[in-house]
């Protein structure tokens, strides 16, 4: 067992066997700004468990400094179900070998529940608005009956993260920049924290635009906007920031990009008021930010071998071809080459790795557009 860390055990999911999450807590139980960060809820996802690697000393010794202002919690893996899916030497972290769902989706949405129940509850003071509110979304948590245990594991994240004031969690794609999907965040913090991580792509949604899907960063945003929306004119500021930074690729996991990656997260916890200490002028940002109905997401129109033309990170116009499906049958064939266009103009953020084979509709790439793309507008502004 880690030093450090306490272990929550997770429902047993066969005889003789159970899990456990490890969770660091820094700072103060109830100190604000609080702050909710994992790692790898995508199991096979661990660049960002890298960043955690070199986070958690320094936030150790930040505490042992007296600096740490707020509480700060890290889950360095969020999942240990998924950790454990290793089939014919892979690991395969993203979809739960039982159930065949996306680990990160289906996260309980307490939005609905929570405006019924904050209903003639809300007075005129703001702050003691928003600590009912997150007094009655951790009581939802808390009366959720999981029924197996993936559904367990999300509750027990949850149960961390719906009163955070910044909820941080880290994934990867396939092969691709470091991006931000922002949603409803407030802006001035995710220019901050755009800049921080040195972020090629960061996209913000409508304000207003309630998410779709339960993706864990949707779950600890959706309440905040479905109260918006039902009590228009109540004085309830939403009061939480919750991204996904997508830390590159799979394969890029190294401890050069750990180090500086881990002291970008460092920095930003320091420029938000969590840790104390100067984070130093705010880095020339890479990015503007684009709206996350922007994101050109390419389909695989047939089956083939993929190569690509554009890398990611490179700047693309629409009309450009960002990558080949090549039919390996017949090289004489006048379509044996099918290209796969950009419909906007922007960053490629993501493609997958060169020497694949694609099949029809598999996602051959993403791009982060100035401007949204009517073909996007509602679909999820992350990973579908
Ligand atoms: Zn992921």
């Amino acid at each position: 067992m880690p030093s450090r860390a306490t272990r929550v055990p997770l429902l047993s999911n066969s005889p003789g066997t159970q899990r456990f999450l490890t969770v660091y807590r820094f700072g103060t139980a109830g100190a604000r700004p609080k702050v909710y960060m994992q790692a790898a809820i995508h199991a096979n996802e661990l660049p960002g468990v890298m960043a955690l690697h070199h986070l958690l000393p320094m936030l150790d010794a930040a505490e042992k400094d007296g600096k740490i202002k707020g509480e700060i919690i890290v889950v360095p893996t969020a999942n240990p179900v998924g950790l454990s899916q290793h089939l014919y030497n892979n690991h395969l972290g993203r979809y739960d070998f039982n159930l065949r769902e996306n680990y990160n989706r289906n996260f309980l949405d307490i939005g609905d529940a929570v405006v019924a129940k904050v209903k003639g509850k809300l007075g005129k003071d703001p702050a003691q608005n928003v600590a009912l509110v997150r007094k009655l979304m951790l009581k939802e948590v808390a009366a959720f009956q999981p029924p197996n245990e993936p559904q367990f594991l999300k509750k027990v994240l949850m149960a961390m993260s719906v009163d955070a004031d910044y909820v941080i969690d880290l994934h990867c794609d396939t092969h691709s920049s470091l991006h931000l999907f922002a949603g409803a965040s407030p802006r001035d913090a995710v220019e901050d924290m755009s800049a921080d991580i040195g972020s090629v792509a960061t996209t913000v949604g409508r304000p207003d635009a309630i998410p779709g899907i339960m993706s864990f960063s949707a779950c600890n945003m959706a309440p905040w906007l479905k109260l918006a929306k039902a009590y228009p004119d109540a004085a309830l500021p939403k009061s939480t920031f919750s991204v996904t930074i997508e830390y590159r690729g799979q394969a890029d996991v190294s401890h050069a990009l750990g180090r500086s990656d881990g002291a970008n997260l460092f920095r930003f916890l320091q420029r938000r008021g969590a840790i104390g200490g100067d984070p130093g002028p705010l880095p020339k940002a890479k990015c503007k930010l684009t709206p996350s109905w922007g994101m050109d997401v390419g389909y695989a129109p047939k089956p083939g071998m993929l190569v690509y033309v554009k890398d990611r990170g490179a700047k693309v116009k629409a009309g450009e071809t960002v990558c080949e499906i090549i039919d390996p049958l017949d090289p004489f064939a006048a379509d044996c080459r099918t290209p796969v266009k950009a419909v906007g103009t922007g960053v490629l953020v993501s493609r997958r790795r060169d020497g694949q084979l694609t099949y029809p509709g598999q996602v051959v790439f993403r791009m982060a557009c100035d401007k949204e793309l009517p073909h996007r507008i509602g679909k999820p502004g992350t990973d579908d």
